[in-house]
């Protein structure tokens, strides 16, 4: 344990089971005219014919059941020496020391004996404060007593709470110290506009390395749940200060990617109180919702907006391969694992298909816990003097329902496994507590890290060429949980030891079964070299949304995003031009990418500056009315000008990576992107290097607010639109766009399909009876929401899974409706209306409605996931639309939607709406 590679590997079921419950018994062994650590020194217990031998500190390692024992130690060259009578008891660790004398030296051989002190049994019913002291002092007689023999791992210095700015220092302070293996990066912003910090602990810090399994932890989700926060603040600080020098650090570290994010509610935490035991101040993010109540759920519909940290949480979770996670928590004290709730919202078990493998990582927690693992963890708490969990470990949902949990969702959504973990009863406790917290769970801390490297692991190659299959999937017989590969074809499959039969297969490739022994303690090697199979079955209709999957992953989990978001991490690349080097950049992407961009104007602001649009598409000249065209448009407000840096950034990174990257070659191959980088050139001009909170350049050169500018149709104007609105209109009305992006200032509206299964929707063709396209057809979705058929008569349109009912009308034609099921399985459904007398309906061929489909849908979904992912690390927080919602909160529940989906004065964000909201619970819009 302390080497983490107990060599009692060899004997594992034995003592693993049995002993690590009990009582453990730990030595170092020494020469005693050096004090130079022996490794490979034997030890054995009289009447166990089971030896171990010292590791490379002499440190070593015996599990024992309590009780009385006779030891010996023995050395090549040294005097053997034995120790009888030493005692074992219940739930700690005796220590026992061993200096031993050179056989050619007569100096008398000495031991050391320290047995825990018998007043310090966990079944005392001392209080915590009391236990707490008795340990800090056993930690501290530990060091000491063994400084002389061999180094001990150091322990953390820094036991205090701490608050946002202090932590903030804590994570740079340590990533500046050892760059060498740390890696500090955020992955968001919290409601109130606090970095969300991630610290990435590799030896290769920043890199997936092939065959390495990712980790996380997560703490403080709950602001007024703090112990985690502090825990994982305590565990970067052992694993830098430990790297190199404790083996047991140095291996976790090098076979591992661990990332630790020490607070995902900052918000809450601000407002948190020192001295809380089970109050609830703090613990909601800063608009008021329960993070953990906020993801997807598989039984129920969480109504609530998804928040800006969840959303963070979210894409993070599926832009790494993780494997196993832990969200800590307080005001118990007890592992929990899924699942969390179930059909019919009741307290009972809910069992996940991997119900054995949860139990095992959630056992290895609790049994290095010896309080949370005895089970009656909150005893002096009146409200939970009855709980009881066995071994310290429960289901979720049998301790109670909690839907919208995040545990869950990362084990449907993603390959990573996690488990919840109440790290004790009283949810903010006086700092002065807290290494008696560090030195309860540093055991278990690390020990649930090496769960990472239990089951079985590989890789999946095409057996011609060699390479990697992405997206393969690893299924096991008897487990309704497939895995699938990531972007190298590496994978892992936590399994309890056992045999297993697993099965690789991967599109376009015959399948392959085998079978394998998971052992104790480790992870069993299965590499699959998988044929091509020629006959490779027709495309099944679920194909579209593998491939979209597969195409996110490979996305996200390739350097692409991650370096994305890491560049444009960094506040000094970030600049603002003004007008004149604005339309100098879009020029010059225009030169240096002729083939896939061009640039036109759109008019002329007040002042005679050109407004322009850039788009972005494989053919920039040609019409292809059957692709989709996304436009994003920032700088509607010149003095709120991040938007249009983001776009810049976003069009060059487009342009510089076709033909590199394969996801997004097809995204520009399959739709066209058109770019209005700065509506306001005027205001922008104006407002240039002002502070971002002035209102100077907010609006055009004659004093108009163009947000207010944009309305629905020419007959609701009162006044003559600005030249501005003019200009944007027109491109606006050619209607053909299927999303559209606005980005004011730091609020960035997107309606992002971000859930799987929300990349859904209809895509169609209108037409007449001769088959001639239709365009300008209005599509009027479930009574409400329209669109607009296109150029060729296409259309596309985002829809959740349900029942939708579609009217098209169109002037001179009889009204169509019609209704359409978007399942959760298929990527679009096809429709083909068309206009007719008689009402009759034909088809077009299915196939090419279906391809052009789900191309249509992925490009989309991808869009907004890069839009998402750039937005979320570079938008600033004026205007944030969650002040907003709060501001509304406490008038009317309505008002919060409505917030939520964008201002409905404008048309800008009206056709937003218009294409894309049609049902909240899996379309939103996303403020930042
Ligand atoms: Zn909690």
């Amino acid at each position: 344990m302390k080497t983490g590679e107990p060599r009692c590997k060899e004997d594992p079921s034995e003592t693993f089971k049995d002993g690590i419950t009990n009582g453990a018994h730990w030595y170092d062994v020494a020469e005693a005219s050096t004090g130079a650590p022996l490794s490979d020194a034997v030890i054995s217990v009289a009447g166990i014919n089971h030896n171990i031998t010292t590791a490379h500190f002499g440190d070593y390692y015996r599990l024992l059941l309590p009780g009385t024992y006779n030891i010996t130690a023995v050395s090549p060259g040294c005097m053997p020496m034995t120790v009888p009578g030493v005692q074992v008891i219940e739930g700690k660790a005796t220590e026992l020391n061993f200096t031993l004398a050179p056989l050619s030296n007569k100096s008398i051989s000495h031991t050391t004996t320290t047995n825990s002190s018998p007043s310090n049994t966990p079944e005392t019913n001392s209080s915590n404060s009391h236990s707490s002291s008795s340990h800090i002092s056993d930690l501290t007689h530990i060091n000491t007593s063994s400084s002389a023999s061999g180094p001990q791992p150091l322990q953390p210095q820094e036991f205090r709470h701490h608050h946002n700015s202090d932590m903030d220092l804590f994570l740079q302070r340590f990533s500046t110290k050892y760059p060498s293996i740390t890696r500090l990066y955020s992955i968001g912003k919290s409601g109130q506009g606090r970095l969300l910090w991630v610290m990435e602990i590799s030896d290769n810090p920043g890199k997936h390395e092939k065959g390495e399994p990712e980790f996380k932890y997560i703490g403080n989700m709950h602001g007024n749940e703090v112990v985690g926060r502090e825990l994982l603040l305590n565990l970067i600080e052992y694993l830098c200060c430990n790297y190199g020098s404790d083996p047991e650090v140095t291996q976790l570290v090098n076979s591992t990617r661990i990332h630790i994010m020490p607070s995902m509610n900052p918000d809450g935490y601000e407002i948190a109180q020192e001295g809380d035991v089970s109050g609830y101040r703090g613990r909601n993010n800063s608009n008021n919702y329960d993070l953990n109540r906020n993801f997807p759920d598989q039984f129920q519909t969480i109504t609530e907006p998804r928040q800006p940290e969840t959303i963070a949480v979210m894409n993070w979770a599926k832009s790494y391969p993780f494997v196993l996670s832990a969200n800590l928590h307080g005001g118990s004290l007890v592992v929990n694992y899924p699942y969390d709730d179930d059909l019919l919202g009741i307290s009972s078990y809910s069992r996940s298909p991997d119900d054995g493998v949860f139990k095992m990582v959630a056992l290895a927690y609790s049994r290095e816990n010896p309080l949370m693992y005895k089970g009656h963890p909150c005893k002096d708490i009146k409200e939970y003097n009855d709980e009881y969990f066995k071994d310290g470990i429960t289901n979720g949902a049998a301790w109670y329902n909690v839907p919208g949990g995040m545990q869950d969702w990362n084990y449907l959504n993603t390959n990573c496994f996690e488990v919840t973990i109440e790290l004790g009863c009283v949810k903010y406790p006086p700092a002065k507590e807290l290494p008696r917290y560090w030195e309860q769970n540093r055991r278990s801390l690390l020990q649930f890290i090496h769960q990472v490297h239990r089951g079985v692991k590989g890789i999946v190659t095409d057996s011609k060429d060699g390479t990697g299959i992405p997206n393969a999937t690893i299924t096991v017989e008897g487990i309704n949980h497939p895995i699938t590969t990531n972007r190298a074809g590496d994978y892992w499959r936590l399994l309890v030891p056992g045999t297993y039969h697993l099965t690789a297969s991967a599109q376009g490739y015959k399948s392959v079964v085998t079978y394998a022994t998971v052992p104790d303690g480790d992870a069993e090697i299965v590499d699959f070299k998988l044929t091509r199979d020629p006959s490779s079955p027709v495309i099944q209709p679920n194909t579209h949304e593998e491939e979209f999957q597969s195409f996110i992953k490979q996305l996200s989990v390739g350097p692409g995003l991650d370096q994305l978001i890491q560049n444009t991490a960094t506040p000094s690349s970030f600049r603002y031009r003004g007008y004149k080097e604005l339309s100098e950049f879009l020029r010059s992407l225009n030169l240096n990418f002729p083939k896939i961009t061009s640039l036109r104007s759109l008019g002329q602001s007040v002042e005679f500056r050109t407004i322009w649009a850039l788009e972005i598409s494989k053919n920039p000249e040609m019409p292809e009315p059957s692709k989709p065209k996304i436009r994003f448009v920032a700088g509607i407000h010149g003095n709120a000008p991040v938007g249009t840096e983001l776009l810049l950034d976003f069009a060059t990174y487009l342009c510089i990576n076709y033909g590199k990257n394969a996801a997004l070659t097809r995204l520009i191959n399959e739709t066209r992107i058109i770019i209005l980088p700065s509506i306001n050139p005027d205001g922008r001009e104006l407002a240039k290097e002002k502070e971002c909170s002035s209102s100077v350049g907010m609006t055009n050169a004659y004093g108009k607010d163009l947000d207010t500018d944009f309305f629905g149709n020419a007959s609701q104007r009162s006044t003559e639109a600005q030249p501005e609105t003019r200009a944007v209109m027109e491109l606006i009305q050619q209607r053909g766009f299927t999303l559209s992006v606005a980005l004011d200032g730091g609020s960035v509206l997107v309606t992002y399909p971000y859930d799987k299964p929300v990349h859904k929707g209809v895509c169609g063709i209108v037409k007449d009876k001769s088959g001639k396209p239709i365009v300008g057809a209005v599509i009027v979705l479930n009574g409400g929401v329209r669109v607009f058929s296109g150029e060729g008569g296409y259309f596309h349109v985002l829809l959740a899974p349900g029942s939708h009912s579609i009217e098209a009308v169109a002037e001179g034609y009889q009204q169509q409706r019609q209704k359409v099921i978007v399942s959760s399985y298929e990527a679009a459904i096809p429709i083909v209306i068309e206009f007719d007398a008689d009402n009759r309906i034909f088809g077009l061929p299915r196939e090419l409605v279906v391809a052009s489909a789900a191309a249509a849908m992925t490009a989309l979904a991808i869009t907004a996931c890069i839009i998402w992912c750039v937005c979320s690390v570079k938008s600033n927080r004026q205007k944030d639309g969650f002040h907003r919602l709060r501001q509304h909160r406490d008038d009317y529940e309505d008002e919060i939607r409505l917030t939520s989906m964008g201002s409905k004065k404008s048309l800008l964000s009206h056709e937003f709406q218009d294409e894309s909201e049609s049902d909240e619970d899996t379309l939103y819009a996303n403020k930042l």
